[in-house]
C-alpha cells in the first residue's frame, strides 16, 4: 500500500478529551475516530490491526475445535424475557418496538448470544451421540453503558468473540474448559499482549469454573490481587487471604462496655468523626438475609464486606441486605445502630474482629453506640471466617507470600455456566439409557478491540505506538526521504519485492519533509522502518530501524530485501517463543 493512496489521519496533538494513553495514540495515530460517546470508527490502520487479531483468535477457536457461526445481532426480545436476563441486564440491553406489517415488534440488539445459541442447540440436539459441541462467532455486541469512557476500551458497540460449549456431564465440560484456556493463552501471547489469567467468582458450578485474563495496567478498569511469590492471582471479588482465625486477643485494660449518645449518626464516617476514633476501632454490623433467615455480619470499619465470601461462610443460596423492618426486629433500632452486644440473630464475624480492643460498634438502640465493647466480655464468637474484600498486604492464601493490588484490563472471560440457559430455554438431551438431561454448558468471551487497546495502552513510548510483528497495521514501512529519482528508483524496488515476497508493506510515497515521516513513522509504531535517502545511497547503504530499538543498522542496498526478510522471520520466530504449547 503506498500511504498517498490509504487514509491516515494523524494528529499532532494530544485530543483534550482522552484520557488515558490508548485512547490519545489510537487518536493521534489515526487508528479510531469518535461518532459519538461508546461508539467508535476504525479507520483504515485500526481496521487492520483489529482484523489481524481477529485472524488469531479465529485460528487458535479452530484449533481449540470450535466451529465458528454466525449470529444476527438483532433478537426477540421474548428469548431475555425467558432467561430473566431482560430484568437482569435493566438498562444495559438495547431494546425498542417497532412497527413492522401491521404488529409491533419488540427487538433487542445482542450483548451477547447465551440465548440465540441455546436455542439453536436446543431445536438441533437431542442426543448424548451428538455432543460435546463448541460454537463459537466474531460479531458485533451491543451494550448501553452507562459511562462509555477510555476510548475503545468502554464502549456500547464492541467486536467480540463469543464461544459456547455444549456437554454431557462436567468432566466433557471441563476438558473443552482447559481447552479453551489454553487457546486463549496463546490468543493473548501471540498478539504480544502481558496478561494474566485470575481466578473470578464462580458461578453456579462452583469450584474453579471461572477466570478472567487480565493484561495489568494502571488506568486499567478491573482490580487484581496477585502474589509476587507464587502464581496465585484473582480478581478483587473473588480473591481470599490467607487469614486464620487468630488466638483471641483480650484486650489487658478491657475498658466498660459505655452506651454513648449519637443522634443521627449512623456511617462510620460520621461516627468516627463524633466519637474521635479511627475506623478501624469500629465493628462495621451490617444485617443480610441469607436463605430467608436475617443474619448479622461483622466486618472491621474500614473494610469491605465480600458478599460472595459471606454466602460461601454460611453456605446460603441467596443473600440480600436486610430490609428496614428486619432490621429493627433484630436490633431494636432503626437503620444505622446495629451492634453484635445482645443482637437477636446469628453473628459471624470476618477474621479481623477479634483483633479490635475497646471497639465501638451500634448499641441496638436509637441514637445509641457503645464504646469499650470486649470480645468474651459483652458477645461471643466461636469462629471466624475471611469476610472481607482482599487488600494489598494481606498474606496469600497458598504460600507465605504478601498480596499486591493492581489494576488490570479484562481482555477474556472463560465461564463455566452449568445449566442455566439449557433449562430455561429447553435445551436437553438423551443419555444412553433414554434419560433426559439438561445439556451442561461453558461460555468463553474475547473483547477484540481490547486486544488492541490493551497493546495500544501497554506498548507505546514517548513518540508513540509499539506494535508486535503479529498485529501491526503494516509490518514494515518503506521511506523514501527525497524525491529525487535515484532515491525513488531505490526504494521503489524494495516496496514492489518486499509485497512480492508477502510481506504487509506501506511506503511512505508523500511528498513530506523527513522529519514529518519519521515522526509519523513512530507514532504510528511500524515495527520495521526502511530508509532510503540521498545520502546512504551515495555510501551504497539503505538504513533498517526496529521501531523498539535505539539505533539504526546500515544494509547495502543489493541486501536491502534479503535482511528485511531475514529479520522479520528472526522476529517473528522471537515472538512465538513467549507462545505456550
Ligand atoms: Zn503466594
Amino acid at each position: 500500500m503506498r500511504w498517498t493512496k490509504t487514509f491516515i489521519p494523524t494528529l499532532k496533538e494530544v485530543p483534550a478529551d482522552a484520557e488515558i494513553p490508548s485512547h490519545q495514540w489510537m487518536l493521534r495515530a489515526g487508528l479510531i475516530r469518535q461518532l459519538m460517546a461508546g461508539a467508535y470508527t476504525y479507520l483504515p490502520l485500526g481496521w487492520k490491526a483489529l482484523r489481524k487479531a481477529e485472524a488469531i483468535v479465529r485460528e487458535e477457536m479452530e484449533a481449540a475445535g470450535a466451529i465458528e457461526l454466525h449470529m444476527p445481532a438483532l433478537q426477540p426480545i421474548e428469548l431475555f424475557e425467558r432467561t430473566g436476563r431482560r430484568e437482569a441486564f435493566g438498562n444495559v440491553l438495547f431494546h425498542w418496538e417497532q412497527k413492522r406489517g401491521g404488529s409491533k415488534v419488540h427487538f433487542a440488539l445482542g450483548p451477547t448470544h447465551e440465548e440465540v445459541v441455546t436455542e439453536i442447540v436446543a431445536k438441533h440436539i437431542s442426543s448424548y451421540r451428538q455432543l460435546p459441541l463448541t460454537l463459537f462467532q466474531i460479531q458485533t455486541k451491543f451494550r448501553n453503558e452507562e459511562r462509555p469512557r477510555f476510548g475503545v476500551l468502554r464502549t456500547s458497540e464492541f467486536l467480540m468473540k463469543d464461544a459456547y460449549s455444549f456437554h454431557v456431564n462436567l468432566e466433557s465440560l471441563n476438558e473443552t474448559y482447559q481447552a479453551m484456556y489454553r487457546a486463549y493463552c496463546r490468543v493473548f501471547a501471540r498478539s504480544g499482549l502481558d496478561f494474566l489469567p485470575v481466578e473470578a467468582e464462580s458461578g453456579p458450578i462452583g469450584g474453579d469454573a471461572s477466570h478472567e485474563f487480565m493484561t495489568p495496567s494502571k488506568n486499567g478498569e478491573d482490580r487484581i490481587v496477585r502474589c509476587p511469590k507464587c502464581s496465585y492471582a484473582a480478581n478483587l471479588e473473588r480473591a481470599d487471604t490467607g487469614r486464620k482465625p487468630p488466638s483471641r486477643a483480650v484486650a489487658s485494660n478491657a475498658a466498660a462496655l459505655t452506651k454513648v449518645d449519637t443522634p443521627k449518626v449512623t456511617s462510620i464516617e460520621q461516627v468516627s468523626k463524633l466519637l474521635k476514633c479511627r475506623p478501624d476501632q469500629m465493628i462495621k454490623t451490617l444485617i443480610y438475609t441469607a436463605d430467608d433467615q436475617p443474619i448479622a455480619v461483622l466486618i472491621r470499619g474500614d473494610h469491605d464486606a465480600n458478599e460472595a465470601k459471606i454466602r460461601r461462610a454460611i453456605g446460603a443460596k441467596s443473600l440480600e441486605m436486610a430490609d428496614e423492618a428486619t432490621i429493627l426486629k433484630v436490633t431494636g433500632a432503626p437503620v444505622g445502630f446495629a451492634g453484635p452486644v445482645g443482637i437477636k440473630c446469628d453473628v459471624i464475624a470476618d477474621h479481623d474482629i477479634p483483633l479490635i480492643a475497646n471497639a465501638i460498634t451500634g448499641a441496638n438502640a436509637a441514637d445509641a453506640h457503645f464504646t469499650g465493647v470486649t470480645l468474651g466480655r459483652d458477645y461471643l464468637l466461636t469462629t471466624t471466617h475471611d469476610l472481607r474484600m482482599a487488600g494489598a498486604s494481606d498474606p496469600c492464601p497458598k504460600c507465605d507470600g504478601t498480596l499486591e493490588l493492581v489494576h488490570g484490563i479484562e481482555v477474556g472471560h472463560v465461564f463455566k455456566l452449568g445449566t442455566k440457559y439449557t433449562v430455561s430455554l429447553d435445551a436437553n438431551f438423551l443419555d444412553e439409557k433414554e434419560q433426559r438431561h439438561p445439556i451442561i454448558m461453558g461460555c468463553y468471551g474475547i473483547g477484540v478491540n481490547r486486544i488492541i487497546a490493551a497493546l495500544a495502552e501497554t506498548k507505546h513510548d514517548a513518540n508513540g505506538l509499539i506494535w508486535p510483528l503479529s498485529v501491526a497495521p503494516y509490518e514494515v514501512i518503506v521511506i523514501p526521504l527525497q524525491e529525487e529519482p535515484a532515491v525513488v528508483q531505490t526504494a521503489e524496488p524494495i516496496y514492489s519485492q518486499l509485497q512480492q515476497s508477502h510481506v504487509d508493506v506501506l511506503l511512505d510515497d508523500r511528498a513530506q519533509r523527513a522529519g514529518v515521516k519519521f515522526k509519523d513513522a513512530d507514532l504510528i509504531g511500524f515495527p520495521l522502518r526502511v530508509v532510503i535517502g540521498g545520502k546512504g545511497l551515495q555510501e551504497g547503504v539503505v538504513e533498517l530501524k526496529w521501531r523498539d530499538q535505539p539505533a539504526p543498522t546500515k544494509v547495502p542496498v543489493a541486501d536491502a530485501v534479503s535482511t528485511v526478510l531475514k529479520q522479520l522471520a528472526e522476529r517473528r520466530a522471537q515472538e512465538l517463543t513467549k507462545v505456550p504449547a
